[in-house]
């Protein structure tokens, strides 16, 4: 791939000296307090706490001993909307709700107006993403024209563009023999494959999971076996080609099963879970809310355990917050004809703590390196706080207490699944590639000098 993988926009390097925080890293091996030294764009120093003077008149956190310096999360799957649909979100504010996430950066998917299927296209949103981004942006272009199923785009030539892989995301690749050749083009170009799972000819017409609860509301259900016969069926092709494939947003058990035999058989697969379906059922639809409404639906609790279970076990590799914004009106209609989608960005984190590491499903190291993991499966270095590695961090607070949605979003769109939830865990200050690009607003700071 010729250019550069992740864009952003132009920021102040930042000189920061992280007094006292929690360094919590799994990869990096690290649990335990330090002092944090932050300046031209890396991680300069790190120390016992309070070894490191402030010698040079440089900015100072206070972590007190207690707020976490985690490295930045990464998310392979955001909807920022842009082109052609800025009135639910673009790159500015996108960008702004995932630093306010402790996001260092992100995936933003092809399935805007128009569909981003074509090189020039690509150039023009990655030139836009170099001014407007707050945070490192990557992009997915379509794998067939206009995501319609029908034609493959110039691959290769994408790639060359800079394109980290292929989705038609919001569609299922329905043809085997298309995606065949995509995976085959795969082979040839590199990237990766992202498979948004569902086979229509079982999920039409439907509005959220075929169960109990879609009968007991007389809404259309969609099955489970929408997605999970169209993963294996993937799986299988993925395998069949060597080519690498991503499977997306995963909702179900039969799913995680496919998943777990693709990786017992040493096919090139990975897979991603959202915080809803981590956290949510079927049950939170009864009230018919329309940002309970997305694709994949909300599913059972049995399916909710085996996703905790095949993240926990590395089954699933990553979180993805699957962030897709919609206008308030566009939201305020009947359950049926609303659009699928909620946002994820700002509460990802603090849902997911408060949801499984609280309740004890879920190490929070563990949770730490699902979050991040994002990034290498893609081909990207993932954050790692040792010295001389690029300052990709995020300090949060595990003890703040606060309501999802109460102080507004920094997101465009309003449509959380968590709105009104009660929370703990706030990210207080992100950097990525050296910057601060998120501060929270009731966290002070003591510029010293
Ligand atoms: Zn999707
Ligand atoms: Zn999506």
């Amino acid at each position: 791939m010729a250019a550069k993988p992740l864009v952003h926009g132009p920021q102040q390097p930042a000189d920061l000296l992280l007094r006292d925080v929690h360094v919590l890293d799994p990869r990096a091996g690290i649990d335990a307090r330090h002092d944090v030294r932050v300046r031209a764009e890396v991680i300069a120093e790190l120390g016992a706490p309070g070894a490191l003077q402030n010698d040079n008149g440089e900015e100072v956190v206070e972590g007190h001993g207690r707020h976490r310096l985690l490295p930045a999360f990464f998310d392979p799957h955001v909807h920022l909307r842009t082109p052609g649909q800025e009135h639910k979100e673009d790159l500015e504010t996108g960008t702004r709700a995932a630093a306010a996430g402790g996001f260092g950066g992100l995936i933003a998917m092809p399935n805007t107006d128009p569909v981003l299927d074509s090189a020039p296209l690509l150039r023009s949103l990655r030139d836009a993403a170099a001014r407007e981004a707050r945070v490192p942006v990557g992009f997915l272009a379509a794998i067939t024209r206009g995501s319609e199923g029908e034609q493959l785009t110039e691959m290769a030539e994408l790639r060359q563009e800079g394109a980290l892989g292929f989705t038609d995301d919001g569609r299922p690749v329905q043809s085997a023999g298309m995606l065949r050749k995509a995976l085959q083009y795969q082979r040839l170009c590199g990237g990766v494959i992202a498979l948004h799972e569902e086979d229509r000819t079982l999920s039409r017409g439907g509005a959220m999971h075929e169960g109990a609860v879609s009968a007991a509301l007389g809404i259309t259900g969609i099955p489970t076996i929408s997605e999970s016969t169209m993963v294996a069926r993937d799986a299988a092709l993925a395998s069949y080609e060597d080519a690498r494939a991503h499977f997306q947003h995963l909702s179900c058990t039969a799913s995680v099963d496919a998943i777990a035999e693709a990786k017992a058989r040493g096919w090139k697969v990975s897979a991603e879970v959202t915080p809803h379906h981590l956290l949510l059922t079927e049950e939170d639809v009864r009230g018919m809310d329309t940002r309970m409404k997305m694709h994949p639906p909300l599913a059972t609790d049995a399916d909710r355990r085996s996703l905790i279970e095949g993240l926990r076990a590395g089954t699933i590799d990553c979180v993805a917050t699957d962030h897709a914004p919609h206008a308030r009106e566009e939201k305020e209609v009947p359950f049926e004809q609303a659009p699928m989608g909620t946002t994820g960005l700002e509460t990802a984190f603090a849902a997911l703590y408060t949801g499984l590491v609280l309740t004890g499903a879920l190490e929070l190291g563990l949770l730490v390196e699902r979050m991040t993991a994002g990034a290498g499966l893609f081909e990207l270095p993932t954050p790692r706080i040792a010295v001389g590695e690029p300052a990709d961090v995020t300090l949060v607070d595990l003890e703040a207490e606060w309501v999802a949605g109460e102080r507004g979003w920094e997101s465009r769109s309003e449509n959380c699944c968590f709105a009104g939830r009660a929370l703990q865990g706030r990210v207080l200050l992100t950097v990525t590639a050296g910057a601060v690009v998120y501060r929270e607003r009731a966290f002070s700071v003591v510029a010293s000098r």
